[in-house]
């Protein structure tokens, strides 16, 4: 029999198991469509682009299709008679609506193969979904290990003469003028690219407990943009964690963890990025109007006088990453500091990480805002200032604000503070202690009217 395999943000190979199933089926028409629904994000864009032209190199007989993917993929299972796609489960909304109009057309087989355990299936003791991560991963290590990676098969059923294919240049989605993307080449999207990182990363994975929160130090793995397109599984990166370092892997595998507790969230929220989780938070006095507005175009663009937050946000433009402290400083910093509605700031993560998932972009703003189902923290206000010196992010800060390269520790914190600050950098928008009590007053009136 020949069926389908339907590619979504499983973009390898290695431990596919809708590739396993399909190709024990017999013969197999590989399929990627790229769907306007997923409505990607340009940075995103870049990054698909050089991933699906890797995995041509190892598939070439690989089918690309834009449009509509259950219309899409309805016509091609009717020129090459499938009557079966397999597919890994996504949990995206839009992929859940394609899956249920596809799977009332067609036998839509789907795999459990992008998370650690398939978040369904994570259920309390009372039969009830998770909402707080501790409890949640709790659960999750009593299932793990994930199962064992599954070998490459044999792809001598795999593709078809006649089924039509698409050109992936010519759906454009590389920039062009102005290329923004020159940045990004540091990084080498696709399978080979996946497995190479976590190479480099393994021998570092003992000191990741210490390391994961200084941005001037190369600590971190590197690996979500890997991890969100699927070119290697979390189950691979579990296994080659625990066997590189046993027990002391424990601080790293956690953290895959919360990409997991992420899809969690977005499967039981499907509104996560547009709808507050606590709704007294619906009646926040988010700032709006032309200061804020630029405001928030300061932030943007990494001038806001608060290096930390600076550095972090010119990082994001210039490789489409930024790192995961860094993250929490500047979302915290847009939330609670200029109180520019949390939504604003999680859509322009979406359009310019490279990692822009929409469970780990949502459920992340949320955290850090305190709006989420999760933990209530608005009233947690990060200083930037200070956790710039306690996670030593004087060097990440020289080399992200070239307008502080001569300005040493301590006072590249906050050169405002000590004086030193060049006339080319800018003041801070607003002082810490004004911003702390301006939120806390916005806090204190939600409250009330909640
Ligand atoms: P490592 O520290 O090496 O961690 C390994 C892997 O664990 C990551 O690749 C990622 O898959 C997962 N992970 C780590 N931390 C988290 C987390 N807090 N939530 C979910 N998964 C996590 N991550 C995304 O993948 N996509 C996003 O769109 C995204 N948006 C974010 C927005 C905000 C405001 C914040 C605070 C965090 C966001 N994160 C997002 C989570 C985290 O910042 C990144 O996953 C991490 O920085 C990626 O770097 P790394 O691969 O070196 O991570």
């Amino acid at each position: 029999m020949t069926s389908i395999l339907w590619f979504r943000q499983d973009l390898r190979l290695f431990d596919n198991p809708a590739l396993v199933a399909a190709c024990a089926d017999g013969a197999v028409i590989p399929v990627y469509v790229y769907d306007d629904a997923s409505n990607m994000g340009g940075a995103s864009q870049w990054w698909l682009h050089h991933s699906l032209s890797a995995l041509q190199q190892s598939l070439p007989s690989l089918i690309l299709r834009r449009g509509d993917s259950v219309s899409e993929l309805m016509q091609v299972a009717a020129q090459c008679g499938a009557t079966r796609i397999h597919a890994n489960r996504q949990y995206e909304p839009w992929w859940r609506e394609a899956d249920s109009a596809l799977g009332a057309e067609l036998d839509l087989v789907l795999h459990h193969g992008n998370q650690l355990a398939d978040p369904q299936a994570m259920l309390t003791g009372g039969g009830g979904r998770y909402k707080v991560f501790t409890p949640w991963w709790r659960n999750l290590l009593e299932k793990m290990p994930p199962r064992k990676p599954l070998a490459v098969p044999s792809l001598d059923q795999v593709g078809s003469d006649v089924i039509f294919s698409e050109v992936l240049a010519d759906w454009n989605l590389l920039p062009t003028r102005p290329d923004w993307a020159t940045g990004f080449h540091m990084w080498t999207p696709g399978e080979a690219g996946a497995h190479q990182a976590l190479r480099t990363f393994l021998p570092k994975i003992t000191a990741y407990h210490d390391a994961r929160n200084l941005p001037s130090e190369a600590g971190v793995s590197r690996l979500s943009p890997h991890l969100h397109f699927g070119e290697i599984s979390a189950a691979t990166v579990w296994h080659l964690g625990s066997k590189e370092a046993g027990a002391k892997a424990e601080t790293f595998l956690r953290e895959i963890g919360w990409r997991d507790y992420a899809t969690n969230l977005i499967d039981q929220f499907p509104a996560y990025p547009a709808e507050n989780g606590r709704a007294p938070y619906d009646e926040f006095p988010w700032r709006s109007g032309a200061e804020a507005d630029a405001d928030f175009s300061a932030w943007t663009k990494g001038k806001t006088g608060y290096p930390i937050v600076d550095a972090g946000m010119r990082e994001l433009w210039a490789t489409g990453f930024m790192h995961n402290r860094v993250r929490m400083i500047t979302a915290s910093f847009l939330i609670k500091h200029l109180l520019i509605d949390w939504r604003r700031g999680e859509r322009w993560f979406w359009d310019t990480l490279l990692d822009a998932d929409v469970a780990s972009n949502a459920s992340n703003w949320q955290w850090v805002a305190g709006t989420g189902v999760d933990a209530p923290m608005f009233s947690r206000i990060m200083a930037p200032l200070s956790q710039s010196e306690k996670f030593g992010a004087g060097d990440y800060i020289r080399k992200w604000v070239p307008e502080l390269s001569g300005v040493s520790d301590p006072y590249v914190h906050d050169p405002d503070e000590f004086g030193a600050r060049p006339a080319a950098y800018p003041a801070k928008r607003i002082g810490h202690r004004d911003a702390r009590e301006r939120a806390l007053e916005a806090m204190r009136q939600t409250r009330s009217a909640a």
